[in-house]
């Protein structure tokens, strides 16, 4: 069987994290969200954490320096040996030459992208009815994936935030960054022969279950 070293890539919204959240409970693989590693060095105060706030507030990205050292690091983890998903990264051209030089470096291989195709209306509509669990970053939504009770956590009864980049005026920014900055990876890795293309307009369990056949797919190839 080959191993799932995966990069999931798609416009903010997509479904990234919900996706890769079900891929790890059925295949045991670390899931290494930037956006998360970020948000929570934000949450430690650590000197990383006050680096990047208000970029990330802003829904600008972070520089490729801070990426590039935060990817390696992650990456060289032993837990990475049997597979890992990549979610956020790369973001842009220089971030995928980068990761080219992490894996070379740390004597890994791509198996392949999941690209999760869906319309800008869907993720504005999916963005703005995101709420997050700020205690364990648990992901909901006001429509799709609700919480059991009013707007609190089931796991741990905190109440649900909105993320501060996920407010009205911002989501639209954030989806021209991803047309003008990661979308050219689509051709990138299109040319690589390294994509597959998800539809990910349908639900949860629709897309999940696209997913998990192509995952199959790519073990056996
Ligand atoms: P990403 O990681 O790509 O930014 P998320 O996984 O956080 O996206 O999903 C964005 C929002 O959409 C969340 O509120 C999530 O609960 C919801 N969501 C995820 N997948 C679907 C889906 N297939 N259908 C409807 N809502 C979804
Ligand atoms: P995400 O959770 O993937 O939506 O990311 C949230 C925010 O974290 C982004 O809007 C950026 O500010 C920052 N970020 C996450 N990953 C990257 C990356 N690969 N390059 C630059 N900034 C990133």
């Amino acid at each position: 069987m080959k191993k799932l070293n995966l990069i999931f890539l798609g416009p903010p919204g997509a479904g990234k994290g919900t996706v890769a959240k079900d891929v790890v409970e059925r295949y045991g693989v670390p899931h290494i969200s930037t956006g998360d590693m970020l948000r929570d060095a934000v949450s430690a105060g650590s000197e990383l954490g006050k680096k990047v706030k208000s970029v990330m507030d802003s829904g600008q990205l972070v520089s490729d320096e801070l990426l590039y050292d935060l990817v390696k690091d992650r990456l060289s983890r032993k837990d990475c040996n049997d597979g890992f998903i990549l979610d956020g990264f790369p973001r842009n051209l220089d971030q995928a030459e980068d990761l080219d030089k992490i894996l070379k470096e740390l004597n890994l291989n791509l198996s392949g992208v999941i690209f999760l195709d869906v319309s800008e209306d869907e993720v504005v509509k999916r963005i703005s009815n995101r709420r997050v669990c700020p205690k364990c970053s648990r992901v909901y939504n006001l429509i799709s994936l609700k919480p059991k009770k009013d707007t609190i956590c089931d796991d741990d009864g905190t109440p649900l935030i909105q993320r501060e980049d996920d407010k009205a005026e911002t989501v639209r920014k954030r989806y021209q960054i991803y047309i003008d900055k990661t979308s050219p990876l689509i051709k990138l890795y299109t040319e690589r022969n390294q994509i597959v293309t998800i539809d990910a307009s349908g639900t949860v369990d629709k897309v999940d279950e696209i997913v998990f056949n192509t995952l199959e797919e790519l073990r056996q190839e």
